[in-house]
């Protein structure tokens, strides 16, 4: 098929990017420079697949029309993984905008410049099914009825992790409501969300260390230093970032998953103190240590 990746830049999109090309499928992506565009383009894994690669340059998600030129006739899906997924902001809203509006800008969008679009598939989060105030919750099994319970002034008052929670909360929500409400004949794509806890995996795409994605910057902490203590675990859930590049590949692929909201998860249960012992066991002289592809 032909699809729309956004935010192909992101540690998780530079997978599904992977895994769609490997496929055969058309990918358009947007970035937010010409910079970063390049730096995709002109990579050796994508050097197979130029036939099947177009750049579109989106500034900012939250802009009015931003998704004017990335949509159109010919596309048949959209993978949508931007959304601010850092600590680096001051006011709520520079988090709350990009993700709520970007959702939302983008759904109304295709609606209105992409009839052919039959599936959208958004990279929710476990964010936005978390219910902080009961721990890890045990004896609970999540479901798809599992919504974080986060509220507008708690998003805009609350603590850092809480306004990231709730952006990727309220997004979901807005586009679950958006295809439930707008079921006119405009609307003819169905929705998938996919709801990662912890994603950790090979990084693709950070040029350096300071710009390494937020899961991988907390596993890059333990090793300079910056943590000297390791604190015990809020969640111990996560997943591979190649397991959830397929899970976004599949949510495209297979008619049935329309309508669905996954939680994407490792069967098995990791800690703080796991990843600490796999550096140690690793030996690497922490000098001489780097980011790889694997
Ligand atoms: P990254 O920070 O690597 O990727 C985020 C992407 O969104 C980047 O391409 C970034 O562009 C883009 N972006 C952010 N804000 C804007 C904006 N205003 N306008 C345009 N583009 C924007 O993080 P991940 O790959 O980890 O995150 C991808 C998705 O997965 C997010 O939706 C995140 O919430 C979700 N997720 C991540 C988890 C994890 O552990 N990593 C866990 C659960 C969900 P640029 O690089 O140019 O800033």
């Amino acid at each position: 098929g032909r699809i729309l990746l956004t935010g192909a830049s992101g540690f998780i999109a530079a997978h599904c990017l992977a895994a769609f090309l490997e496929k055969g499928h058309f990918v358009r992506f947007t970035v937010r420079s010409q910079l970063k565009a390049d730096q995709i383009l002109d990579a050796k894994e994508n050097e197979k697949y130029r036939g099947q690669l177009e750049a579109v340059i989106v500034p900012d998600i939250a802009a009015d029309d931003a998704y004017k030129d990335a949509l159109d006739d010919t596309l048949d899906g959209v993978i949508h993984t931007a959304s601010p997924f850092h600590m680096n902001f001051t006011d709520p809203q520079e988090l709350l905008g990009p993700a709520m509006r970007g959702t939302d800008g983008l759904l109304k969008a295709i609606a209105n410049l992409a009839p052919n679009v039959k599936r959208v598939v958004i990279t929710s989060s476990f964010a936005a099914m978390i219910d902080p105030s009961k721990g890890n919750w045990p004896g609970h099994t999540y479901a798809e009825e599992d919504w974080n319970p986060v509220t507008m002034e708690q998003a805009l008052t609350g603590d850092k992790i809480t306004t990231y929670r709730a952006s990727k909360t309220f997004a979901e929500r807005e586009a679950w409501n958006f295809v439930r409400q707008e079921k006119t004949p405009k609307v003819e794509f169905d929705l998938v969300t996919l709801c990662p806890p912890m994603v950790y995996g090979p990084i693709v795409n950070a040029q350096t260390l300071s710009s390494l994605n937020t899961s991988n910057e907390r596993m890059w902490k333990f090793l300079n230093g910056e943590v000297k203590q390791i604190e015990p675990m809020s969640n111990p859930l996560w997943v591979d970032v190649r397991d959830l590049a397929a899970a976004h590949l599949a949510a495209y692929e297979i008619p049935a998953a329309g309508g669905n909201r996954f939680f994407i998860v490792a069967d098995e249960f990791y800690s703080n103190q796991d990843i600490a012992d796999a550096f140690r066991k690793a030996r690497s002289p922490f000098s001489q240590w780097r980011p790889t592809a694997d």
